[in-house]
């Protein structure tokens, strides 16, 4: 029996021209590799770094589907359907939607795929796959087999040592599907299991791949205290609310934290109220960031524009407080009402959702109609910051401003740099590639 595992990219010739992009693998294929039982043959087939080729004789396709590429993995499905394989979706798009992806596929994984996917790949051996398979309970995180990185294609990655160590997030932000997909509950991994898998991993760095790596702070104590003799570096996501507990924070900057990614949303409060994100203080968020880059931590600030409160002026604002408080990186996106969010619901309801191309639901793509400004506006303004940000000007200045900072330019003038220029090129390849708006960077 032979099963494929894909991820797709965004057109048949994708692999071909992402040259440019930071890649990390798909660590949720891997993952979904390690429950299929020895004996089965699996290949793993990621589209962003190499073509799928259809004329594989594959018994079971299994595809994850983000919304942005439903189209896609819709018609990578029927013309696998069209060969004979058994085609399978999951992930947050089909789990949303599985009536519409029942069309396109013989199963739905609605949900996690633990439990789920051994009762499918049984019920196939046996010739009983049902339409959709889901779980009663949200599955246990406990001994779960470490994620089949061997399948990774070699050399195709930036870093192969991704992990995840929980599920979920205690915060429910009305655009984020975190809570739809895994349940509006924060679970975790113990810290022996993750601590076993990392000292598994060759090489200094990894990059936890969860939502918010604090968002059981106590857990993520333990963790931290279980990592430092391994003297690992690490990446990772972190809600804000990381600067207000000095304990974690330290434990965080010991066990090797030197990169966060942390969603910041907005500089209104408003918008804050809007999104139901109590935990992001405005006001501090300068001191905040500051006090991160003191615990030789690099920051990518997060925004994102289009609320009912933003007006024309958001894009300079926001862009003014990025460049001000010194983010080592950003990220710009247009709101964007993914299926199965609280955003979706309420722009359902107010018939405000004008376009249902999922292919657009890409962060550049205004696919609502804006409370203050044209859905054109919106996206025009999301790639003015974007082209802002990482102009050649504002990269330098913001670079090699860091020299008032002895300890952090001679740390990071390296590694900031490079992750500037990183994106920068894979900017103007997705300008080139879509409809970001980005035009071309200066
Ligand atoms: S804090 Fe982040 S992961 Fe959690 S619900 Fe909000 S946006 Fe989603």
């Amino acid at each position: 029996m032979k099963v494929a595992l894909i991820s797709p990219g965004k057109d048949d010739y994708y692999a071909k021209r992402l040259k440019s992009a930071l890649k990390l693998p798909p660590l949720t294929l891997s993952t979904i590799a390690a429950l299929i039982k020895p004996g089965i043959e699996v290949a793993l087939v990621d589209e962003h770094v190499e073509p799928i080729n259809y004329d594989d004789p594959y018994d079971l396709v299994g595809i994850t589907v983000m919304t942005s590429v439903a189209p896609r993995a819709y018609k990578i499905a029927d013309e696998f359907r069209a060969r004979g394989s058994k085609v399978i979706l999951g992930g947050p798009h089909p789990s949303a939607l599985p009536q519409e992806a029942i069309k396109h596929c013989d199963a739905v994984v609605i949900g996690e795929a633990e439990g789920a996917w051994q009762r499918l790949i049984d019920d196939f051996k046996k010739g009983d796959l049902k339409q959709f398979y889901s779980n009663e309970h949200l599955p246990s995180l406990e001994n779960l087999p470490e994620p089949r990185r061997d399948l990774y294609k070699k050399g195709a990655y930036y870093l192969e040592n991704t992990i995840q160590i929980s599920r979920g997030c205690p915060f429910g932000c009305s655009f984020c599907s975190v809570s739809n997909f895994f349940g509006n509950t924060y679970r975790h991994r113990p810290v022996g299991d993750v601590v076993r898998e990392i000292s598994h991993m060759n090489g200094k760095l990894i990059a936890f791949m969860d939502d918010n790596i604090i968002g059981d702070p106590k857990h993520s104590k333990e963790l931290f205290k279980a990592l430092i003799p391994y003297g690992k570096k690490w990446v990772g996501q972190s809600s804000f609310n990381i600067v207000e507990d000095k304990e974690l924070l330290g434990l965080a900057q010991k066990s090797g934290c030197v990169g966060l990614f942390i969603g910041l949303e907005s500089i209104s409060e408003a918008s804050m109220k809007e999104i139901g994100k109590p935990q992001n203080k405005i006001k501090k968020f300068k001191e905040g960031l500051k006090i991160l880059h003191d615990h030789g931590i690099m920051v990518m600030g997060a925004f994102i524009f289009g609320f009912d409160s933003d007006d024309r002026d958001v894009f300079k604002r926001t862009l003014d407080f990025a460049l001000d408080s010194k983010l080592d990186l950003a990220q710009f996106s247009v709101l964007t009402p993914l299926p199965g969010t609280k955003l979706y619901e309420k722009l359902s309801l107010e018939n405000r959702i004008i376009d249902k191309d999922w292919s657009k639901y890409d962060f550049g793509n205004a696919v609502f109609r804006p409370a203050q400004m044209t859905a054109e506006e919106l996206e025009k303004g999301n790639g003015w910051a974007w082209r802002q940000f990482y102009s050649h000007g504002s990269i330098l200045k913001r670079v090699f401003g860091m020299k008032y900072e002895l300890h952090r330019y001679l740390l990071y003038f390296v590694p900031i740099l490079t992750l500037n220029l990183s994106f920068r090129k894979a900017l103007n390849f997705e300008a080139k590639m879509s409809k970001l708006s980005l035009g071309s960077l200066n």
